[in-house]
């Protein structure tokens, strides 16, 4: 089974991704991570990519698709996946031509997101409050593009992201299972 999940930062993709990942015994695929751990290395392109993630930008498309269909494309993959953070602009939705079977939109608000991130202890560099406002504004601008790309397909479940976890991944596997 093959699962993306969308939503913006704070909304559970990587909490419901992983409980996904443990119930349909798929691998859990984050492209943020993917990136973090790139940008850790001490080369040109770890230090580029340590400064776009700091300030929240995206990622080129072209790179984007590079790093995470050669990911996909290992042997742990080839029977389905969870993945997190990708695509995430309508480019990389459309040259991810992956037979996804289910698109999980899950939807909170910015003012929630805003107060579950602040209420957490920052876990991560790229944490920054001028990060967090920037993707929040990418996501809005470049990503609920991708929201209606999937519901024109047809592939869209939209489920409330504001209620318990227990709640959210409730829903989550209704609608998949529908
Ligand atoms: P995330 O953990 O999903 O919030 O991703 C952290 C950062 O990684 C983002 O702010 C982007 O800089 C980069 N990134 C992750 N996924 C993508 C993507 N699909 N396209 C472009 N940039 C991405």
């Amino acid at each position: 089974m093959k699962i993306v999940l969308i939503g913006i930062q704070g909304a559970g993709k990587s909490t419901q991704g992983s409980m996904l990942s443990e119930k349909y015994n798929i691998p859990y695929l984050s492209s943020g991570h993917i990136f973090r751990e790139m940008a850790k290395e001490k080369t040109k392109l770890g230090r580029w990519l340590k400064e776009l993630l700091n300030s929240g930008a995206l990622v080129p498309d072209d790179t984007t698709l590079e790093v995470v269909l050669t990911y996909l494309k290992k042997p742990e993959y080839k029977d389905g996946f969870v993945l997190d953070g990708f695509p995430r602009t309508v480019a990389q939705a459309e040259a991810f031509n992956g037979s996804i079977d289910h698109v999980i939109y899950i939807d909170v608000s910015d003012k929630e997101a805003l107060w579950r991130i602040s209420g957490r202890v920052a876990e991560r560099e790229d944490e920054t409050l001028s990060a967090i406002r920037k993707r929040i504004s990418l996501f809005h601008g470049v990503t609920t593009p991708v929201i209606e790309y999937y519901r024109q397909k047809g592939k869209l479940r939209s489920v409330d992201g504001e209620v318990s976890i227990e709640k959210v991944s409730d829903a989550i596997i209704a609608a998949i299972e529908a």
